[in-house]
């Protein structure tokens, strides 16, 4: 008889992990409480849907900080390619974008969800929709085995179990975090949620009177008391509550982490090539040329203009001032701002509106060569719900299809 295998969560881990086990042999039953799947997947790359990323394992698990190596096996056991070649099978066209990001030619989430429901179906899997799971219990007559409660009575037997209920963030697509109260109870320990990939607020108000404004490929540097904790190069846009953009969004994480240790401050640096004593260089030659310009002027060479000046205006130095009166602790003010500006972290934006959920079960509990739980057999987990979580760039969604592929594969037997 061929294993029994419900796994809970209809997400990109959970099809993964229900193609996988079903290719692998299994009876498979997917458990899913939306009407539809993917509803989060829909939503990916502002509904373009960033599938993978093309870097190689090594890359892939240095998007991951903190225990990225976590993921190596699974990473090497279903690869970006993989993910492609299944979707091109089933008939999606991708493109790859700059930085490795792959998405779908039609730029449609929804083509990509339907590729991958497509292929559980014709592989056999009973997906069960608008089936929401209340609870999960040991077998009280097998040694093995499972009993999978679901709303409204029914109890539904199952040889191994794998939780895919992802994390907790947009609550509205159906990841309410219902996997975590399962697992502690299985005696796994949860690693506190927090927000990552999320806005960042500021205790400087002065954002909100350049709100819309962006600055392109700037580095962030994230500084503890007493380190750096993490620096990216990307675009920072300016907010009516602090930062967002693409680099604060890929360092939030450790910057929220950092936080319950201490004070947090976030630099932005306009080119990580040059100093304070290059811009001087720079800022005095062009207040050389342009005597009769207003230092705002010519410091939006550099900064969007509406930025120029209410940086120099809240740091003290007059904005309206003509070159040829700058005097020299101004220039060297100026070139120290133009080098790095800094801004004071409040917190970050609430963990409902982050893209992906830092914490989650304890990867230490978890066997990266199958994603079984070390504390129970035959129960597995994959997804957004283990303490693991990546940059943007397509990695997290590659994080739920590899530990999907290696969960429902390693449910099935097949390691
Ligand atoms: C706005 C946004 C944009 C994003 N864009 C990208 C991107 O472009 N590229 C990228 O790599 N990542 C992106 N991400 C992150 C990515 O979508 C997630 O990391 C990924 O969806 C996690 O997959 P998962 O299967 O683990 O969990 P989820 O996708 O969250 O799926 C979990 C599923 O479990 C179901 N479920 C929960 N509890 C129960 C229960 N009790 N019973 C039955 N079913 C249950 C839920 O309804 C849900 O369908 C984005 C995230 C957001 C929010």
């Amino acid at each position: 008889m061929p294993p029994h295998v419900a796994i809970i969560g209809g997400g990109p881990a959970g099809l993964l992990a229900a193609i996988a086990a079903a290719e692998h042999g299994a009876a498979v039953t997917l458990l899913e409480k939306n009407d539809r799947l993917g509803a989060k997947m829909l939503l990916s790359g502002g509904g373009r849907c960033n599938i993978t990323n093309t870097g190689d394992v090594n890359h892939l698990v240095q998007s991951f900080p903190g225990n990225g190596k976590f993921l190596y096996h699974a990473f090497s056991k279903f690869t970006s390619r993989d993910i492609l070649d299944l979707l091109a099978e089933e008939g999606v066209a991708t493109r790859e974008e700059e930085k490795g990001r792959v998405f779908p030619a039609s730029d449609d989430a929804g083509e990509v969800v339907e590729a991958l429901a497509r292929r559980a179906y014709s592989r056999g899997v009973n997906i069960r929709l608008d089936t929401q799971v209340v609870d999960i219990l040991r077998h009280p007559d097998k040694a093995e085995g499972f009993q999978v409660q679901i709303k409204g009575g029914e109890v539904l037997e199952a040889d191994k179990v794998i939780i895919c209920t992802g994390g907790v963030t947009y609550p509205q697509t159906g990841s309410t975090g219902d996997g975590y109260t399962w697992a502690s109870r299985f005696g796994h320990h949860i690693v506190t949620a927090r927000p990552a990939m999320a806005a960042l607020e500021t205790v400087e108000e002065w954002p909100a009177r350049v709100q819309g404004v962006t600055l392109k490929n700037v580095e962030v540097v994230v500084r503890s008391e007493t380190k750096v904790v993490t620096k990216y190069c990307e675009d920072v846009l300016f907010t009516h509550f602090g930062l967002s953009g693409p680099a604060i969004i890929n360092i939030s994480g450790q910057a929220a982490k950092a936080l319950e240790e201490g004070p947090v401050k976030i630099g932005i640096r306009t080119d990580s090539d040059l100093r304070a004593d290059d811009w001087e260089a720079r800022l005095q030659m062009a207040l050389r040329e342009h005597p009769r310009q207003l230092l705002k002027s010519l410091v939006a060479r550099w900064w969007p203009a509406s930025l120029a000046e209410v940086l120099l205006e809240v740091h003290g130095i007059p904005p309206e001032v003509m070159a040829n009166q700058v005097t020299k602790v101004h220039r060297r003010q100026t070139a120290e701002l133009l080098d790095e500006f800094t801004l004071q972290l409040k917190k970050a934006r609430p963990l409902e509106t982050a893209m992906v959920t830092a914490g989650g079960v304890d990867t230490n509990e978890v066997d990266p060569y199958t994603m079984q739980s070390r504390l129970v057999k035959g129960l597995f987990f994959a997804g957004e719900i283990l303490d693991v979580n990546g940059i943007s760039g397509g990695y997290n969604l590659q994080e739920a299809y590899s530990t999907g592929y290696l969960a429902g594969s390693s449910a099935a037997g097949a390691s």
